[in-house]
């Protein structure tokens, strides 16, 4: 339960990190976080916390909530905390490589906006490779075998296929690195 995976917000509510439950609890407990109330975004410190969300041993917890259990207590375990001072996001590289593409692309063709499957994905190069194009963020996009192969060697305006977004590098917090299971508790902090 120690190990349960904590959303780290900042103090605009930007989500910035994942820590753990027992990072988490120590974090509130040097007053440097809150723990935020993930249905009603209540924040509290650790005292309101055990106030509210505290059950001596034995008495059955809710459903579906997790509760961490110790010898005479259990304590709802907090899902989403905000940092008292910090504000900046920190920059944090995601790689570039095929999955981190799908992820950004949220696993839709960009030309027709079609999801038919992972298999029948693939990655189109914007402009070309034999014209120039690069392997990056920018020229890097997720499409359906039929469009590829429609587009076949030419840019979006020659094919006249636009694209449904601008490429773009993707930033952490856009949900890009936190993978493809967020947990709903997570969801409405979660941009994209
Ligand atoms: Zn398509």
């Amino acid at each position: 339960m120690l190990d349960r995976s904590v959303l780290v917000l900042n103090k605009s509510w930007t989500p910035i990190a994942i820590t753990t439950v027992k990072r988490g609890f120590s974090l509130v407990f040097q007053n440097h976080a809150h723990i935020v109330h993930p249905e009603t975004y209540e924040m509290h410190d650790f005292e309101t916390w055990l106030n509210e969300y505290a059950l001596p041993a034995g008495v059955e917890p809710p459903v579906g909530q997790a509760w961490l259990r110790t010898t005479t207590l259990q304590i709802r375990v907090p899902e989403v905390l905000v940092l008292g001072r910090y504000n900046g996001v920190p920059r944090r590289e995601l790689a570039f490589n095929r999955r981190n593409i799908y992820r950004r692309d949220a696993f839709q063709c960009q030309y027709c906006g079609s999801r038919p499957g992972l298999k029948n994905l693939s990655i189109d190069h914007v402009k070309p490779v034999s014209k120039g194009g690069a392997t990056s963020w920018e020229n890097c996009v997720v499409a359906c075998v039929r469009c590829n192969t429609r587009k076949g060697n030419r840019t979006p305006d020659q094919a006249n296929m636009p694209l449904m977004t601008e490429p773009a590098k993707p930033t952490w917090n856009d949900g890009v690195g936190l993978g493809e299971r967020v947990p709903p508790s997570w969801a409405k902090f979660v941009r994209g």
